[in-house]
C-alpha cells in the first residue's frame, strides 16, 4: 500500500490508520508553535523515512499567528490556517505523509473548531481535500452524554469531506495547554482516570454510522513529565475495550482507533503494549519542548558574550555570526528532530513510510 507524499485526508488518512494497527506501529503526532518546530518534525519525518503527525492547540494555533494579533480568538484560527497553509505547501517535498490535526478542545473552544471546520469547506470546495485531516474536541469534564452529542454534531459536519474526530473518554491528567486538569492521582475520581470500557461501547455506537473517529482514552496517563512512581500506566484498560467492541458486534481485530495522549516520559515498555492494543497515535510534547530549549541554553553558554553585546566591548570582536537568531534556532531545531528520532524508534514508525 501506498500513497502520495504529501498532506493526508479522508481515505488515505483512513489507510494509514489501517495500516498503522495491522502493521503494529503508531506515528507521533508533534505539537507544532512555529514554522521552526514544523519544519523540524518534517525534517525528522523525512530523515527517518516515517510518516507523521503534526498538531496544533490552541495556544500553538495563536502563536503562530503571533501573539500581537488583538483579536486572540481570531489569531486560533488564522494562526491554525496559516500554519496548515505552510504544511499543505511544504510536505510533499520532504517525501513522507503528513496529517494535519488540532489537539485539545473542551466546550468554550468548540467554537474554534467550528471555525476551523468552516476553512476546511472551503478548502474541500476548491481542492478536494479538508484543510485539516483531523480535529479533536475533549468534552471529557462532562457527562458521557453531553460529550458524545457534540462530538456526533461535529462529526456530521466533518463527515462529508471525510474529516477524522478524536474524542476523549476518562480524564488524562496534568497541564496541557489551558485545557484539562491538575494532576494528582490521589483526588481524581479512579473512574474517570480509567477509561471505562462501557463508555467507549457507546462512543462506538453512536459514532461509528456518522464517520470516522478515534478514541484518547486514560489508562492512567498524564501531560507532563512528573517525578517516577508518579504514573501508573495500565494500556490493558485499552484492550478491555477492543474486547467490549468486538464481542458486542462481533467486529474483527483492533476495531477503536485510539490515541496515547501525555506520551511523553513514559516506560518504553507500555508504548509498545499500547500499541499492541491499537494505539496508533502517540502525543508528544513536553519533550520535544525541552529537546528544543535544551540546545539553546547550551549555545547561549558558548557564547555569553554574543547574547549580551554587538561587539566584544574589549577588543572589538563583532558577534554577529553567532546571535544571528538563524545559529540558535537551528541548535532548537537539531535537538527537536533528534528527540523525534527517539520517539519514531519507540513507536516502530521509523522506515515505514507509505509515501513512495
Ligand atoms: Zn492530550
Amino acid at each position: 500500500m501506498t500513497l502520495k507524499p504529501g498532506v493526508v485526508t479522508g481515505d488515505d488518512y483512513f489507510e494509514l490508520v489501517d495500516a498503522c494497527k495491522s502493521g503494529g506501529y503508531a506515528l507521533a503526532a508533534v505539537n507544532c508553535v512555529g514554522t521552526n518546530s514544523v519544519n523540524a518534525a518534517l525534517e525528522a519525518a523525512a530523515k527517518n523515512n516515517t510518516d507523521v503527525i503534526i498538531q496544533f492547540s490552541n495556544g500553538g494555533a495563536q502563536f503562530f499567528a503571533g501573539q500581537g494579533m488583538p483579536d486572540g480568538d481570531m489569531a486560533k484560527v488564522l494562526g491554525a490556517v496559516s500554519a496548515a497553509q505552510h504544511v499543505h505547501l511544504l510536505a510533499e517535498h520532504y517525501g513522507v505523509c503528513v496529517v494535519l490535526h488540532t489537539d485539545h478542545a473542551n466546550r468554550k473552544l468548540v467554537p474554534w473548531v467550528d471555525k476551523l471546520v468552516d476553512f476546511s469547506e472551503a478548502h474541500f470546495k476548491k481542492t478536494g481535500k479538508a484543510l485539516y485531516t483531523s480535529h479533536m474536541l475533549d468534552l471529557s469534564e462532562e457527562s458521557i452524554e453531553d460529550n458524545l452529542s457534540e462530538c456526533a454534531r461535529m462529526l456530521e459536519r466533518m463527515a462529508p469531506m471525510k474529516m477524522s474526530l478524536e474524542i476523549e473518554l476518562g480524564v488524562t491528567g496534568g497541564e496541557e495547554d489551558g485545557v484539562g486538569t491538575d494532576f494528582d492521582h490521589d483526588h481524581v475520581d479512579n473512574s474517570k482516570l480509567y477509561t471505562q470500557p462501557t463508555d467507549v461501547l457507546q462512543a462506538y455506537d453512536l459514532l461509528t454510522p456518522i464517520g470516522h473517529f478515534s478514541v484518547a482514552a486514560s489508562f492512567g496517563n498524564v501531560h507532563g513529565v512528573y517525578k517516577p512512581g508518579n504514573v501508573k500506566l495500565r494500556p490493558e484498560i485499552l484492550k478491555g475495550s477492543q474486547d467490549l467492541v468486538i464481542s458486542t458486534h462481533k467486529t474483527g481485530d483492533k476495531p477503536l482507533s485510539l490515541v496515547f495522549h501525555g506520551g511523553s516520559g513514559s516506560e518504553k515498555d507500555k508504548i509498545t503494549e499500547a500499541i499492541s492494543y491499537g494505539v496508533f497515535k502517540m502525543n508528544i510534547d513536553t519533550d520535544t519542548q525541552f529537546a528544543f530549549s535544551k540546545p539553546v541554553g547550551d549555545y547561549v553558554d558558548t557564547h555569553p558574550k554574543a547574547f549580551k553585546y554587538q561587539i566584544d566591548p574589549e577588543d572589538g570582536t563583532p558577534y554577529k555570526k553567532q546571535y544571528d537568531p538563524r545559529k540558535w534556532l537551528r541548535a532548537g531545531e537539531e535537538g527537536f528532530v533528534t528527540r523525534l528520532e527517539e520517539a519514531f524508534q519507540d513507536l516502530g514508525s521509523a522506515g515505514r513510510s507509505l509515501a513512495k
